[in-house]
């Protein structure tokens, strides 16, 4: 498997144009997400009422992986309650690190970055925003 392959359209789309890329006023949730190993950093911003994600954005900077990952990440929590955020995560996880995973799962568009499996190096990158989410979420 070529590096390549991993930027599919879905990476690169949301890699160059970011959603929800700016700092949310007032969250009840944040925190400060940062990989040694290729030199991203992201902020991630939550508004949480009653256990529900009401409010997410992010800012930051770094890969391409790292952004996309981020960008889809805030689009799909959206609207989420923060336990079944927090089980997405989990099976996200699994899905990049995990040779025998449970394919039954759809994981919708976050499964656009499960390429990066091949590429340890990667995984980071692809994981970042999401150790961030859940960081901020059990402040
Ligand atoms: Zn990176």
């Amino acid at each position: 498997m070529d590096l390549s392959e991993i930027y599919q359209d879905l990476i690169i789309e949301h890699g160059t144009d970011p959603r929800n890329f700016y700092e949310l006023e007032n969250p009840t949730n944040k925190a400060e997400g940062f990989n040694p190993l290729c030199g991203d950093k992201v902020n991630i911003f939550l508004k949480i009422n009653n256990n529900i994600i009401e409010d997410i954005s992010f800012t930051g900077e770094g890969c391409a992986i790292s952004m996309a990952s981020a960008s889809i990440m805030t689009e799909t929590l959206k609207g989420m309650d923060i336990n079944k955020a927090k089980e997405l995560f989990h099976d996200f996880k699994i899905s990049v690190t995990e040779d025998d995973i449970n394919s039954t799962k759809d994981l919708g568009k976050i499964s656009a970055l499960a390429g990066v499996k091949a590429f340890p190096a990667r995984v980071k990158c692809a994981t970042m925003a999401w150790h961030t989410m859940n960081n901020a979420v059990n402040k």
